[in-house]
């Protein structure tokens, strides 16, 4: 029976097509080699923590890949949005938590959490890709994973294309943290999305957790499988 699947439905390379080999989840040895890996690491002054200076406090941040219009990286993050490719989104999360290991700051982690989609389009994809990467960090860096420690209010349309202005506007409300979790024993968030294009959905989501926590109280770091140039 499961020759008979992998003839209908061969296990191929979400860039180059090839077949693949029975290890290798959603992309070949020698794609998942080339693919853009960003040179930054979790504490340095990165693209992602630059694009967030003075928008919001975070700790530290880093991406996995550098994504630019028709590279690989664009390629991947599409099988993983809209190709159902849930296993290669956790082996990417679990990539990207060996990248965090690199620094000693993973260490003071206390959970990995990861930007809410609304529930009526997760329910059309069948999953959260960002859930998945931040599921795959989790294991990696032996943390827990909340999975709904933000809750998203509403569904806003795509951000990017508003102006920043009304981005600022609109980002106030748009998640909101989950009562159901204690502060208590929280001291350093790391926040996780699949994509960042302009930060404002990284800033709406780090907004709802600082309206729960002060910045003396807790720190919020970001991970983010890939920065759009
Ligand atoms: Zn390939």
């Amino acid at each position: 029976m499961e020759g008979l699947t992998e003839l209908l439905f061969p296990n191929t390379c979400v860039i180059c097509e090839d077949l693949l080999i029975q290890h290798e989840k959603g992309i070949c040895s020698i794609c998942r080699f080339n693919l853009p890996y960003s040179s930054w690491n979790f504490t340095d002054e990165n693209p992602v923590v630059k694009a967030l200076w003075g928008r919001c406090a975070i700790t530290a941040g880093f991406h996995l890949l550098s994504y630019r219009k028709g590279s690989f990286a664009s390629s991947l993050v599409h099988a993983i949005k809209y190709q159902n490719q849930q296993q290669l989104a956790i082996a990417m999360g679990e990539q990207m938590g060996e990248k965090l290991m690199r620094t000693e700051t993973y260490k003071t982690l206390d959970c990995v959490v990861s930007v809410p989609m609304h529930p009526k389009k997760k329910k059309t994809r069948g999953y959260n890709q960002a859930e998945l990467i931040a599921s795959g960090i989790s294991r990696v860096i032996d943390k827990p994973f909340y999975a709904d420690f933000l809750l998203q209010t509403r569904n806003t349309q795509t951000q990017t294309l508003r102006d920043r202005l009304a981005r600022q506007e609109n980002a106030g409300d748009k998640y909101q943290w989950n009562v159901n979790f204690s502060s208590e024993s929280i001291n350093h968030i790391l926040l996780v999305d699949d994509v960042m294009t302009t930060g404002s959905t990284l800033e709406a989501a780090e907004f709802a957790i600082r309206k729960q926590f002060k910045p003396e109280k807790v720190c919020v770091s970001i991970a983010t499988l890939a920065y759009v140039f």
